[in-house]
């Protein structure tokens, strides 16, 4: 499927006199459209919930909109909880789905009311000490072994640091149910970026199958399945997209088959997805900056891999498009490249583009998550700002860039300046 720009060169040209290159932008109509769709898919379900993950794209304004369209958050730390406090997502609209768990985080989700899904047994006795039994409460689950899907190895979740065995699923249970939990849920990721309408099926139909076994074993209410996250999006051009509706009726079919004829009819699917929901609705707006004629073709942007670190980290695909120059013949090969003394920080190698001229604006698809938020500062780079282009057209700064103040913010320079005065 040829991949198209949300926006036009004309409108980059407007946008960037406001705010200068690089920034990443995000699709507010097509946000809102995908959101809804998730909802459609799943609306057979009552009680159906998406926790965006927060860790995708932790910015606020876009958290706002995905809470007015219904979705609550899915958090894994400190800060991610305070956010969605901060943005009035409270109570059982937070998923607290972490790992690692620092003290302060069990507390601060504990004191927020949300639902929290521990990764251990061990942090049972652990959050005893530091956070409140609540009546509903959950537990993540790793099967072990290699998660296969229509005979391709998808994951291999004995790798995987997360979740308990079945084993200790069910003794948690039995612990959680003393402490006076009354509604359980039971959550699993057992593999990233799938793209194949089989993944979240396949998933809820091991969860399902565990539910009906573990209500027989232990006598609780299991009131949920969450899904996670780890529903793909198509970066490469020739992908074939995920088609949620597919997706929506692939979990229900095995819903009617698993639970419904164990009694378990009213369990409520949720969701932690991220990438899925602002993938394809973001995009790095950058500038080419330099040429460079050496062994090979560079092209030199003025984003690096602080900006968007998917490439230089995974070597994941990122398709590029030049604006104004979408139907150009793609006829240069370039390594585009952003200046971070890394040589890894090159947002594609050896790709066919259209002549790429001094002063065009780049469109890098797919940054909506997990782009910004994995953003650093290695070289002293500073983050870019976010912008939203909202359904009228207009945009709306969600995120100011960084400036040298905020990278100094945690220095303390006043001994120094007063002493080499
Ligand atoms: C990362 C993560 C998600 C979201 O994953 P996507 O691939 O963005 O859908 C959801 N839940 C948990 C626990 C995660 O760690």
């Amino acid at each position: 499927m040829e991949k198209k720009p949300f926006v036009t060169l004309e409108q980059v040209q407007e946008i960037v006199k406001t705010y200068p290159t690089p920034f990443h932008l995000y699709d507010e109509k097509a946000i809102r459209e995908n959101a809804r769709k998730v909802k459609q898919a799943f609306a057979w379900n009552p009680g159906f919930k998406e926790y965006f993950a927060v860790k995708a794209t932790p910015t606020p304004r876009l958290l706002q909109i995905l809470h007015e369209e219904g979705f609550g958050c899915d958090c894994s730390s400190y800060t991610e909880l305070m956010m969605s406090k901060a943005c009035g997502i409270t109570g059982h609209d937070i998923m607290f789905s972490s790992n690692v768990t620092p003290d302060q985080d069990f507390k601060l989700a504990s004191d927020l009311d949300s639902i929290i899904n521990f990764d251990d047994i061990t942090h049972l006795d652990y959050y005893d000490k530091v956070g409140e039994w609540k009546d509903t409460m959950s537990c993540r689950y790793n099967p072990g072994g290699d998660f296969v899907l229509e005979n391709e190895i998808m994951d291999t979740p004995q790798e995987a640091k997360y979740g308990m065995t079945r084993e200790q699923l069910a003794q948690a249970f039995n612990i959680m149910k003393e402490k006076g939990v009354k509604h359980f849920g039971i959550h699993a990721f057992l593999a990233s970026n799938t793209v194949a309408n089989e993944y979240y099926p396949a998933l809820a139909r091991i969860l399902f199958q565990t539910a009906v076994e573990l209500q027989k074993e232990t006598g609780v209410h299991i009131s949920f399945i969450n899904l996670s996250g780890g529903v793909g999006i198509p970066y490469k051009p020739w992908q074939e997209p995920n088609d949620i509706m597919a997706i929506g009726e692939g979990v229900r079919r095995a819903f009617e088959e698993v639970l419904v004829p164990a009694g378990l009819g009213d369990i409520s699917i949720y969701t932690e997805m991220g990438r899925y929901i602002l993938g394809p609705y973001g995009a790095l707006i950058t500038k080419c900056i330099h040429h460079k004629h050496t062994h090979k073709e560079y092209v030199g942007l003025d984003a690096c891999a602080a900006n968007l670190m998917r490439p230089a980290m995974y070597g994941a695909y990122h398709h590029i498009t030049v604006l104004g120059k979408e139907d150009a013949l793609r006829d240069r090969t370039y390594d585009v490249t952003g200046g971070l003394c890394e040589n890894n920080d090159k947002f594609a190698i050896d790709r066919n583009l259209p002549r790429i001229d001094i002063g065009d604006y780049i469109y890098i698809h797919d940054t909506g998550a997990h782009g910004f938020s994995m953003g650093y500062n290695y070289n002293g780079k500073l983050r870019s700002a976010e912008v939203l282009l909202k359904e009228d057209g207009s945009t709306e700064l969600i995120r100011r860039a960084e400036t040298p103040e905020d990278y100094f913010a945690t220095f303390d320079f006043t001994g120094l300046f007063s002493e080499n005065k």
